[in-house]
């Protein structure tokens, strides 16, 4: 069982790319986010927990994570790894991954601060199936359809806007980014320009894991 990180700043397409190389990988995508704004929904003690720290774009503390990850890849159909989409985001994550299942690539999609606020600002998700969506750069192709799962319950993220999205920026560069240069040393990091068309980024990303 081998796992695989996308990993990269907010906005840089990691849910889009995920979305499409699950099929050629054949894991499940396991986007933290998603969990959290699930458990939000809920009103679970996790969700509770988490809430203002994502309302304010910073970090959910790590245990908090790390506890939803050792309870999500006890699943079935993480038996053979998942996908990681956001997660890990500081390196006492990773450490704590590294304990939990082995993982093969960590795919870097690297975008510009500068492209970072058009990117989430105009972004979307699927409520059924949470695909993503951008008004200008990746719209669906039925308007208020989704592409993938014909649902039309769109929603967009109350932490996409562009003042939560320079804390978001910051936490990455600040408590993200150096998960880089530990990944890097381990020889399983791969970086990909994600500042270009999505079908290209999909490409370089299925080559990187071959
Ligand atoms: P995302 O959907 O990945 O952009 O995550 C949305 C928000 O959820 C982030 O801004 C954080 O507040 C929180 N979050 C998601 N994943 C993590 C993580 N691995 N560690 C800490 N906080 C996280």
């Amino acid at each position: 069982m081998s796992s695989i990180v996308l990993f990269g700043p907010p906005g840089a397409g990691k849910g889009t790319q995920a979305q499409r190389i699950m099929d050629s990988t054949g894991l499940p995508q396991v986007s933290t986010g998603d969990m959290l704004r699930a458990a939000v929904a809920a009103g679970t003690p996790t969700g509770m927990e988490a809430k203002n720290y994502m309302e304010s774009g910073q970090l959910v503390p790590d245990e908090v994570i790390i506890n939803l990850i050792r309870d999500r890849v006890q699943d079935t159909d993480a038996s053979n790894g998942v996908m990681f989409d956001g997660f890990p985001r500081t390196v006492a994550q990773a450490e704590a991954l590294a304990e939990i299942t082995e993982v093969s690539h960590v795919i870097a999609i690297e975008v510009p601060d500068g492209r970072i606020v058009e990117r989430i600002c105009g972004r979307y998700t699927c409520g059924d199936c949470s695909a993503v969506f951008h008004d200008t750069f990746n719209p669906s192709n039925v308007e208020g359809v989704c592409d993938s799962c014909g649902g039309n319950d769109f929603k967009r993220r109350a932490d996409d806007n562009a003042n939560t999205v320079l804390s978001r920026l910051s936490a990455y560069h600040e408590q993200t980014s150096p998960l880089a240069e530990w990944y890097d040393q381990r020889g399983i990091f791969f970086r990909i320009d994600g500042d270009r068309a999505i079908d290209e980024i999909t490409e370089d990303i299925l080559r990187a894991l071959k």
